[in-house]
């Protein structure tokens, strides 16, 4: 059943040089249960276009949508009151950096208590035996000992694990991961996405994950969308994107990242830099950096092309007479 559906969002944040484009026209879905994943570089959009569903951009951002319906409910008219209810309950969100999520100046205990008693309305007693029971979920030791300490006196692991508990003590349908591992040091980010996974499981709840690490894609997500400049470029299940892939920023992504083969590969990295979204290129907006772009693609932006029921790409290459390119870039 479909649990989240967003068509043509736009996001723009009016400041002092200008107009930013930052989300132009997203759409995706998120069925219940399902694992979906947002890719790409930082800039491209995919933190700022979760953030404009759940209303968390400040005053100078200006979001629109053709639609936004979340569990069947019209999210874009709610009034702020029944947002913040349908949002606190129903969904959860998992920051990058929790010391920088979690308030110094109160007590882990005092922190999850309080949107039980605001969401739920629970007394303080009933509260905090959810929380003990969330705490345990997460496999954080001695959690009666650790709702009495401060953020600072715990390790960045266990304040992951802290802001996913946070995440789900509403009992959520839906959970934005918001590059939930960045900060953290490698063995952690594994115990994390374990974690995240196992929670998944036991509880049945969506999941939206934002990284720019195609690594935690594959280990995760059973869908993909791959953003670049604010648009969303190419989407498909994990298998297309990565054994099929269509667009050359996802094959640009795919061969910046270690091959497991055993053979010593170099990387390639995508040289340039992203579009200007103050004045975002009128056609492709990966056509500055594309070894393979044609005059059309600087013109207009491309259409997108459905490959499958899953897979969509927005590339002229895709267009019939255009040159056959294979994802490992050779000319056929
Ligand atoms: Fe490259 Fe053109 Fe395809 Fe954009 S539309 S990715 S510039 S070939």
């Amino acid at each position: 059943m479909r649990l989240l559906e967003i068509n043509n969002l736009r996001t723009t944040f009016d400041i002092h040089v200008g107009k930013v484009q930052a989300v132009r026209g997203v759409s995706l879905h998120v069925d219940e249960g399902e694992t979906v994943g947002i890719v790409g570089e930082s800039g491209c959009g995919k933190s700022v276009s979760m953030l404009s569903v759940l209303h968390l951009l400040p005053d100078y951002a200006e979001i629109s949508a053709d639609k936004m319906v979340f569990d069947g409910t019209d999210l874009t008219q709610l009034s702020p009151k029944m947002f913040r209810k349908i949002s606190g309950d129903q969904i959860g969100m998992i920051f990058q950096d929790p010391m920088t999520s979690l308030n110094p100046l109160f007590t882990v205990g005092q922190q999850l208590i309080e949107p039980l008693r605001i969401h739920k309305g629970l007394s303080k007693k009933e509260a905090e035996k959810i929380v003990l029971e969330k705490l345990r979920l997460v496999e954080i030791p001695d959690p009666e000992s650790r709702m009495k300490q401060f953020p600072h006196e715990l390790s960045g692991g266990m304040r992951q694990r802290i802001m996913i508990a946070m995440a789900i003590m509403c009992n959520p349908r839906l959970v934005i991961a918001d590059e939930p591992t960045t900060a953290l040091d490698v063995t952690i980010q594994a115990q994390i996405l374990d974690l995240l996974q196992n929670l998944q499981k036991q509880l049945g709840t969506a999941v939206i994950m934002i990284t720019h690490d195609l690594g935690v894609i594959a280990g995760m997500c059973s869908r993909v969308l791959v953003m670049y400049g604010g648009v969303v470029v190419e989407e498909g299940s994990v298998r297309e994107i990565f054994y099929e892939p269509k667009h050359p920023y996802t094959w640009g992504l795919l061969h910046s990242i270690p091959q497991k083969s055993g053979k010593t590969k170099k990387l390639q990295p995508i040289p340039g830099s992203p579009p200007d979204l103050i004045a975002p290129p009128p056609g492709c907006p990966f056509a500055a950096r594309c070894p393979y772009a044609m005059n059309i693609c600087a013109a207009a932006m491309p259409p997108e092309h459905v490959l499958s029921d899953t897979h969509k790409a927005r590339c002229y290459l895709l267009d019939e007479g255009a040159p056959k390119i294979t994802w490992e870039g050779n000319r056929e």
